[in-house]
């Protein structure tokens, strides 16, 4: 294809723009993920900016990720002026490598005071430099880490990247006991992307969706997604008009945006790249979110990266599709080679052990305001994080744990590394929807993180723990000593019994798991203040600090930060309901019951024989619901007041209640607020 990776400062781009001693060096740096040597920034910035010129840049931004969730971009011009009415377009080393900020905005949640708030921006080199396109001009963009004076993260790369050195270290410890010669780790992500696209006239009339990204009043339409007719149906030409247009941006961007299709819900869609490098991933995902809003803009139309924009029909997740390739071969890809097969299985008794030990920090990277709305909902994965191996798997787990064949298989002991494995065939491992955590041939989808989420949280915290439970199965084999097939076969078998306890192949939507679940001694964290808890606990602290991923500072302000996004984001949506409900809601209700009462009046006077019944009926059930309102209206009004998350979300759903049955009552044609039968289905 021929414009796909334009818009990136490649390989290709560095050759074409830098001497062949420079490009040498910094192609090096990149594929090996090391920091730049300073003494050839400024030929590198050179050669950059040449080529951001010529691609209509005229400004330069470090482009960074902190804790709000979104990105960061401080833009200044190339330009320098060097006399009177004279300029030169000018980038140096230093602006390339390392950039000074104003942090005292964003959110640090207390690693830094006012008074120190410089924030300091380092380039990452294994994440190539981009052109941002607009208009009329374009922005040369340096992905970059973003941290304190003192050094500590204020951001989601940070973490990310020392957890992808935590589980490489890790890995090559592992690969090394398997006698197997040094190679380069990568661990890969592939992010699936769900949302919504709605008319951007509705969006405009609806204050709730424009100032909180949700819908928190709507009363369900006659169909929704009852019918499975949307998933996977021929998309309509506005959309994929609007598809096409995101495609060829990213394309451009060298992101390898790759299926695309509706979802389940209506005017729910996917888009879902090949996997990548964990890193690039990451920071293609954050592009892939910030693409498919202004592409949907400019198309009229507005994209929804709620987990839970409209309720009833099902919310939005991101599926993390997360392996560890070792020398470009995928290590959780069965294969049929015994020796390689108890690789696998090693690897595989890593990922079970670590999700046992860790559920709650997997259940922890995925909390948010957003995403209590679907998780443990009756749609999406349910907030106890349990693993799902399909059959296959499962059977030959259990032949490890009991140390005996399954009948069918027709052996009678099952050896590791000397036994061969039933071959896997990769769709064999059937789809269990309701799975959180759940092995896919080849990979680990992980399903509970939320459509808006930076996927680097949850990266992070699976790496780290990968990452321990790797380095404590090498522990465990140092200290024995005897023949490694058998220590590693005992080991395993240890492994599968103490930590069985965290897989379940059942219906993890069914009313039985949260019992089962809590009998077999699995966490349920079920709402955001729950979830985010395990960020103080003392054990993980010390996992996290013993793999340099994060302090004890750092872990303490993600915890802070968590807290106070989730707080803000609740009062914001009480405001606005009740903002909604009495400006916009009540003033139409009002109307419409005092017009049936001048009616009954009227027609009580005139002595008409009919219709006043039917008059009454309704006016009474208007008058009650308008009673109803200024009652919940005040009750949630204390709710804000008291700032006390846990009572405005529940005087919100007493409130949506009483709204949403006098929509179905009042006159359609005065009805404030586009309804869901429109948004969902006029596109
Ligand atoms: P699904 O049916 O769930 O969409 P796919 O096979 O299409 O499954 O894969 C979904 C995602 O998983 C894609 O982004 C794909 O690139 C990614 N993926 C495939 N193999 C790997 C891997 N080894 N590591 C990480 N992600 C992977
Ligand atoms: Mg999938």
């Amino acid at each position: 294809m021929k414009y796909y990776g334009e818009d990136v400062f490649s390989e290709k781009a560095i050759l074409k723009h830098m001497p062949k001693t420079v490009a040498s060096k910094l192609i090096a740096t990149m594929r090996e993920g090391k920091p730049l040597d300073p003494s050839i920034a400024d030929e590198v910035a050179h050669g950059m900016k040449d080529w951001a010129i010529e691609n209509g840049a005229t400004h330069f931004t470090h482009w960074f990720q902190p804790m709000t969730g979104g990105t960061a971009e401080k833009h200044d011009a190339f330009l320098e002026p060097c006399g009177p009415a004279q300029a030169v377009q000018r980038f140096s080393g230093n602006n390339l490598i390392g950039g000074e900020t104003d942090a005292s905005s964003f959110p640090s949640g207390g690693l830094r005071s006012t008074f120190e708030a410089r924030g300091y921006t380092a380039w990452d080199p294994t994440s190539p430099a981009f052109i941002k396109r607009h208009e009329n001009g374009a922005t040369l963009c340096i992905p970059t880490a973003f941290c304190a004076y003192t050094g500590a993260a204020l951001d989601m790369k940070t973490p990310l990247l020392r957890s992808i050195q935590a589980v490489t270290r890790a890995t090559e410890r592992l690969m090394k006991k398997f006698k197997k010669p040094k190679a380069h780790v990568s661990i890969t992500l592939g992010a699936e992307q769900e949302y919504f696209l709605i008319e951007r006239s509705f969006y405009l009339k609806r204050p709730d969706l424009l100032q909180t990204g949700r819908t928190v009043f709507g009363a369900a339409p006659a169909k929704h997604q009852q019918l499975d007719d949307h998933y996977f149906g021929a998309i309509r030409p506005r959309i994929i008009k609007f598809m096409s247009e995101v495609e060829e941006r990213l394309w451009k961007l060298g992101i390898p945006a790759k299926t695309r299709h509706n979802e389940v819900a209506p005017a729910q869609f996917e888009l879902a790249p090949m996997f990548e490098d964990l890193n690039l991933a990451v920071d293609h995902n954050m592009l892939i979110m910030e693409v498919l809003r202004q592409t949907a803009e400019a198309n009229g139309l507005v994209c929804l990266l709620h987990e839970k924009p409209f309720e009833g029909v099902n919310g939005s997740g991101k599926h993390c599709n997360w392996s560890i390739a070792y020398g470009g071969r995928n290590l959780l890809s069965p294969g049929d080679n015994p020796r390689d097969n108890a690789i696998f299985l090693t690897f595989l008794s890593a990922v079970i052990r670590a999700v046992d030990l860790h559920s709650d920090l997997l259940r922890m990277s995925t909390a948010g305001a957003g995403n209590d709305h679907r998780l443990g909902a009756h749609e999406a994965p349910p907030a106890i994080i349990s693993i799902f191996l399909g059959d296959e798997l499962s059977a030959v787990m259990k032949e490890i744990e009991t140390g005996h064949a399954e009948k069918k298989t027709g052996r009678t002991a099952m050896k590791i590394g000397v036994d061969t494995m039933p071959p896997i065939p990769r769709d064999a491992t059937d789809r269990n929807r309701t799975s959180p955590f759940a092995f896919t041939g080849n990979k680990f989808e992980f399903r509970a993180p939320g459509s808006s989420q930076n996927c680097a949280l949850s990266q992070m915290v699976l790496n780290t723990i990968v990452a321990e439970s790797i380095d404590a199965i090498c522990d465990k084999l140092d200290a024995a000593g005897g023949d490694f097939n058998e220590e590693l076969q005992k080991l395993l078998q240890r492994l599968i019994r103490k930590h069985k306890r965290i897989l379940f192949s059942g219906d993890g939507y069914g009313q039985e798991w949260p019992k089962e679940a809590e009998a077999r001694g699995l966490p349920n964290l079920r709402t955001t203040l729950e979830a985010i808890s395990p960020l103080e606990n003392a054990a993980n602290i010390a996992l996290f600090s013993k793999y340099g991923v994060l302090s004890e500072g750092e872990m303490a302000s993600r915890h802070e930060i968590a807290a106070a996004d989730y707080s803000s984001r609740i009062l914001i949506e009480g405001k606005v309901a009740l903002e909604i409900a009495r400006s916009m809601i009540r003033p139409v209700v009002a109307d419409e019951f005092s017009r049936l009462a001048t009616a009954i009046g009227r027609a009580t006077r005139d002595g008409l024989k009919v219709g006043i019944a039917g008059l009454r009926a309704l006016s009474l059930k208007l008058g009650a619901g308008l009673d109803d309102l200024h009652v919940k209206c005040e009750k949630i009004e204390k709710a804000i007041a008291k700032g006390s998350p846990v009572a405005i979300l529940r005087e919100m759903e007493s409130l949506r209640k009483t709204v949403d049955k006098l929509e179905t009552l009042v006159d359609d044609g005065k009805w404030p607020l586009p309804k869901y039968r429109e948004m969902l289905f006029i596109y």
